[in-house]
């Protein structure tokens, strides 16, 4: 049944996905299923306008569900501090504010926030491509590059909510040196962080620096066999393999679900796991590396979960 021809009235919670340029708010059902959902353009001058955005959508998903206190989060793209709810690093005028706090101030009932890559991996181990393992790490290769880390259904937040933030890992000193790849300032202020060369906009700084020309992940993406564009790809395979690597030393997942514009390269989990099996250490068991079940709207639909507390996700319990 499409969204349009469901009742709103039996959702249970709610996510909005705040992005750079929208806002997609969606209603979901007790399977975690969008009953109804909108798009709106982000504003961007001030915080206030924001607020005053968000709480119109907050207005609208109540109306819709005939709920006053529907539970609703709110996937960032930006860290949330989970000691004080405030968004740090965030691309956003939210940047050092509490944004949940502050529209539970205005609007009422239960509001969280959290970073759009935790939201995606909490999507995806419950009910999605990491629905049967019990450590699933959600990674987005988008336009920057994150994740997120979910034990038996449950995010791992840490002290500073920074698991995940595999893009400021540092790039593997060998294969720079063997490619000459340049060394980028990235936005977290450090030289050299895997998201200059990796993520989405990174791997247009990877194919200027291959092959003269600056081609986007999309023209990367739609014709990967193109010469220049396999060449890129190479490389960009080796250098996420060792971040992968990395990623299985600290964190060491049973399933890592890719997301993000890059997932779109044509069997990129047959690729990035092949390119793992040559640098993973000996004998050690290699975590699954799948397709998402959610994509794009596991943001909103992780926010949703995150609403309901885990106590409530009596559909969702966590995996033995
Ligand atoms: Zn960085």
């Amino acid at each position: 049944m499409s969204a349009s021809t469901r009742n709103p009235t039996t959702a249970v919670a709610a996510g909005i996905d705040l992005g750079g340029t929208k806002i997609e708010s969606t209603l979901f059902d007790s399977d975690f299923l969008p009953l109804t959902s909108r798009r709106q353009p982000t504003p961007g001058n001030s915080y206030s306008t924001l607020l005053k955005a968000l709480e119109t959508e907050v207005q609208w998903l109540r109306h819709e569900a005939t709920q006053k206190d529907l539970p609703i989060g709110i996937g960032i793209p930006g860290l949330v501090d989970p000691q004080t709810g405030i968004s740090v690093s965030a691309n956003l005028t939210a940047n050092g504010q509490t944004l949940a706090q502050d529209l539970m101030a205005r609007a009422g009932g239960t509001i969280v926030s959290a970073n759009d890559c935790k939201c995606f991996a909490l999507s995806e181990a419950c009910g999605g491509a990491g629905e049967n393992h019990s450590r699933v790490f959600g990674l987005i290769l988008g336009t920057g590059l994150g994740g997120g880390l979910c034990q038996d259904g449950q995010l791992v937040l840490g002290y500073n909510g920074l698991p995940g933030e595999v893009g400021h890992y540092g790039l593997p000193a060998h294969i720079v040196i063997e490619h000459d790849l340049p060394l980028l300032k990235c936005g977290c202020g450090r030289i050299g962080c895997t998201e200059t060369l990796i993520s989405g906009t990174g791997i247009a700084q990877l194919s200027l620096a291959l092959t003269g020309n600056e081609r986007s992940a999309v023209d990367i993406a739609s014709a990967p066999d193109e010469p220049d564009n396999s060449k890129v790809l190479e490389v960009w395979s080796k250098l996420a393999a060792e971040m992968l690597h990395t990623i299985q030393l600290h964190i060491d997942p049973d399933c890592i679900v890719l997301g993000g514009g890059l997932s779109n390269i044509v069997e990129l989990e047959t690729r990035l796991t092949n390119a793992l099996n040559e640098v993973a250490l000996p004998s050690v068991r290699r975590p699954e590396i799948l397709k998402p079940a959610f994509g794009d709207s596991s943001g909103g639909r992780g926010a949703a979960l995150l609403s309901l507390g885990t106590e409530e996700r009596t559909d969702h319990e966590p995996r033995k």
